[in-house]
């Protein structure tokens, strides 16, 4: 397991400290991990100039799986757009052909509290949402901002899906619902948008080819609406990249704390980036209060979706569990009763339970 470890900006090389002790964990059980780091981000511009350097591009090709922090910083916040940190992770995505990006919306029973919805409608909580990731209106070309003849600036985006690229996703979704609750709810806009017009008759095609899932498509309207109304009507989510990215968060708010939140982002190989759905926090980086959960759970999807050990990734999702129950808890998770400790120490605790 050749595993690319980039631990990013704020918060990044924290988390990333203690899920790498997980890996080691493992690496002292008998698995046979490799890891090697790079800069990725505001880290990749200050030790290189770039955000998404050369060397990190390379190690990140000849892995089997990046493990990613966050990245981002207020400090770069005026640096020219190429230079941002957020195009380090623009261009990795990209650069790796990772189209599907996989963020679970989980609720753990010890926190359902945490949710701002009731406990009630949350309770057992558990969505998969799929996001496509390289394509639509965030890479289509044209873009710009142009000077119209009366003067006036006017800013355009492209809004592009090709079927090939609907496909690829597609088939990804409906693999994930075999494996899970066999129920597929496609998101677009068609009542509006050519580009989810096509979306949806791909879908429905490839949907063919998976009788045992049942397909359903719902507006993104609507769908924003239904995951605050009734959450659990959802199984696995699939939609484009623009509206996955507002639903997705939606969704992890549905949880209670981002801190939580794993995801996966996958080539046509099972090849991956994984990386918590967190940014890089700079208000409490530094500070050892970060929860470095949702980096560890992250490991876990690295060794179901990237390593197919199915068995490790339920001894990692287990090992939190049961730090949970034994009332462990980082500030953004605390509650009156439990234990406040920092990101460290829960680093620590899951180690001790696994
Ligand atoms: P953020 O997710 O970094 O932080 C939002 C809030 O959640 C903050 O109050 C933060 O303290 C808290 N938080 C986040 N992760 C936490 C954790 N693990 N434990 C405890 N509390 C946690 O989002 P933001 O403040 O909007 O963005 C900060 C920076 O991160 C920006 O530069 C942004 O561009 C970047 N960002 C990066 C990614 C990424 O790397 N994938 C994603 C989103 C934002």
């Amino acid at each position: 397991m050749k595993i690319a470890v980039l631990p990013g900006d704020g918060i990044g090389p924290e988390i990333v400290a203690q899920a790498v002790k997980v890996l080691e964990a493992l690496r002292g059980d008998g698995l046979k991990i490799e890891m090697e780091y790079a800069h990725l981000g505001g880290a990749g511009y200050d030790a290189a100039g770039d955000p998404f350097p050369p060397a990190t591009e390379k190690l990140a090709l000849a892995a089997d799986a990046v493990l990613l922090g966050a990245v981002g910083g207020y400090q770069y916040d005026t640096l020219p757009r190429p230079m941002r940190p957020e195009q380090g992770l623009l261009r990795i995505r990209k650069g790796l052909g990772l189209f599907a990006n996989l963020r679970p919306a989980l609720v753990y029973p010890e926190l359902a509290n945490a949710s701002s919805l009731k406990p009630e409608l949350v309770a057992g909580l558990d969505i998969m949402i799929l996001r496509e990731l390289t394509g639509d209106i965030y890479f289509g070309q044209p873009r710009g901002i142009r000077t119209l003849d009366n003067g006036e600036r006017q800013g355009f985006d492209t809004m592009l899906y090709s079927e090939s690229e609907i496909r690829r996703v597609a088939h990804v979704g409906f693999q994930i619902a075999m494996k899970r609750g066999k129920k597929l709810c496609s998101v677009d806009k068609a009542n509006v948008l050519d580009t989810s017009m096509l979306w949806r008759e791909i879908v429905t095609e490839v949907a063919k080819e998976y009788p045992a899932v049942a397909l359903s498509h719902m507006y993104v309207d609507n769908a924003a609406m239904q995951l605050v109304r009734a959450p659990k009507q959802f199984d696995v989510i699939l939609t484009g990249n623009i509206f996955g990215d507002i639903l997705s968060d939606e969704a992890s708010m549905l949880t209670g704390s981002i801190g939580m939140l794993p995801s996966a982002s996958l080539d046509a190989h099972n090849k991956g980036l994984y990386e918590p759905c967190h940014g890089s926090a700079p208000d409490i980086a530094g500070k050892d209060i970060a929860n470095p959960l949702a980096t560890i759970l992250s490991v876990a999807m690295m060794m179901r979706y990237t390593f197919a050990r199915e068995d490790i990734a339920q001894r990692i999702e287990t090992a939190v569990r049961k730090v949970l129950q034994q009332g462990l808890r980082t500030g953004d998770i605390y509650e009156t009763g439990m234990q406040k400790i920092g990101c460290t120490a829960m680093g620590d605790a899951v180690v001790t339970a696994l």
